[in-house]
């Protein structure tokens, strides 16, 4: 079991990945081994809504005109335009989250983690989802058959341009075995919440009681 965070400093973890490369599949199994105490950022999007998402869980879904309203407002951490809809991450549950010492996990994309990295500096670690081969990206987009052929063409010709931008992240995970992909990253999560000087405080104290005894 990971120790649960305490006075450490918390992490923005960011998962990026073009679509169908396994990245929602990756947050889902993060979010549900509660050892590891990640909260996700909930993102507010324009799109529409697919069948199998729930609103207030998967994104809040709203209009455009109130998607402007909370950008101008300087209410998004960041924000981005993908795939010819809206999309970004409110700053409050993320501070509330971070001011607590945990962790917070993001599904975005490479505009926003540009953002979000120039903002929190060290407190954000990047990772970027690999697919094994373009095959199977489109096969993967394919068995999800939930967007309209034309959103699929799309989201294919975008992979190539998100694909290019892995030298902007700090790790890079090939998903051709979920497990193992998985695993890796409990290990990125492992070692970053060790790295100074995230722990400082913490071991400040307690290197201060080891040498008073
Ligand atoms: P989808 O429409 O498939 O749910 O997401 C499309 C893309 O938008 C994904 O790459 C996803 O990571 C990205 N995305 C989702 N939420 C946000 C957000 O809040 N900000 C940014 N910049 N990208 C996001």
């Amino acid at each position: 079991m990971l120790p649960t965070p305490s006075s450490r400093r918390g992490i923005v973890l960011i998962l990026s990945s073009p679509s169908g490369a396994g990245k929602t599949t990756l947050t889902r199994m993060l979010l549900q081994d509660r050892d590891l105490d990640l909260t996700l950022s909930i993102s507010v999007t324009t799109r529409t809504r697919r069948s199998s998402e729930v609103d207030g869980i998967h994104y809040s879904f709203i209009p455009e005109r109130r998607f402007a309203a909370m950008r101008d407002a300087g209410e998004l951490l960041e924000w981005a335009e993908v795939h010819g809809n809206f999309y970004g991450t409110p700053r409050g549950p993320v501070e509330d989250i971070l001011a607590q010492g945990r962790d917070c996990l993001f599904d975005i994309d490479y505009q926003g983690t540009r953002q979000v990295r120039e903002k929190m500096g060290a407190d954000a670690v990047t990772v970027f989802i690999l697919p094994p081969s373009m095959d199977e990206l489109r096969a993967r987009l394919e068995r999800r058959a939930e967007d309209t052929r034309d959103a699929m063409a799309r989201r294919l010709e975008n992979a190539r341009n998100e694909i290019a931008r892995w030298k902007d992240y700090d790790y890079v995970i090939v998903n051709d075995d979920l497990q193992r992909a998985f695993d890796d990253l409990i290990a990125i999560l492992r070692a970053e919440r060790q790295r100074r000087p995230r722990r400082d405080k913490e071991i400040e104290q307690f290197v201060a009681k080891l040498l008073s005894e």
